[in-house]
């Protein structure tokens, strides 16, 4: 299982990450760039990485929204998608495509949504996977905004992650 349920802990660490980002932010800096530069602000990613390039970074989040709600990091500074070159692009939704699959096999899910928004301040170009699992009684946009969990290191089914995708690319 790679989620749990937040406890009032989490809740305040999330809200000081928030915190963190928006004084970066207000310095007009991008926050992702500042972290992979100095770190500090958000959690490590490498043990819940499931693949990586020298384009995009993927990785499962930190308060997901749902069990395997995986964020795909494409490495360089993009603000949103209307700056992401064609060439690049194709390469991102390649990666998407084949972390569906392994997603949506791995959990044995119904679907997995993805979705870009990028909203707010200084943004960093990244896009969300987000499974609805069999058993689900939320469905459509609802998935988007089911409370946020705490992402659980379960090694074994990382590795099964991160094995699957090594295969298919
Ligand atoms: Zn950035």
């Amino acid at each position: 299982m790679l989620f749990r349920q937040a406890n009032e802990q989490d809740e305040e660490k999330r809200k000081e990450e928030k915190q963190i980002v928006k004084e970066i932010q207000k310095k007009e800096l991008c926050p992702t760039c500042y972290n992979m530069r100095y770190g500090g602000v958000y959690e490590d990613i490498s043990k819940r990485r499931i693949y990586t390039d020298d384009v995009v970074d993927c990785f499962l989040e930190q308060y997901p929204r749902n069990e395997g709600h995986t964020i795909i990091l494409v490495k360089k500074h993009y603000e949103d998608i209307t700056q992401l070159p064609e060439d690049v692009g194709a390469h991102v939704i390649k990666i998407i495509i084949k972390l569906t699959q392994v997603l949506k096999e791995t959990l044995n899910a119904e679907k997995i949504y993805v979705c870009t928004m990028c909203d707010g301040g200084r943004n960093h170009l990244h896009f969300q996977l987000i499974p609805r699992l069999k058993n689900d009684m939320l469905i459509g946009s609802k998935v988007f905004v089911k409370p946020r969990g705490v992402v659980v290191i379960d090694k074994e089914k990382i590795n099964e992650l991160r094995n699957k995708m090594k295969s298919c690319i």
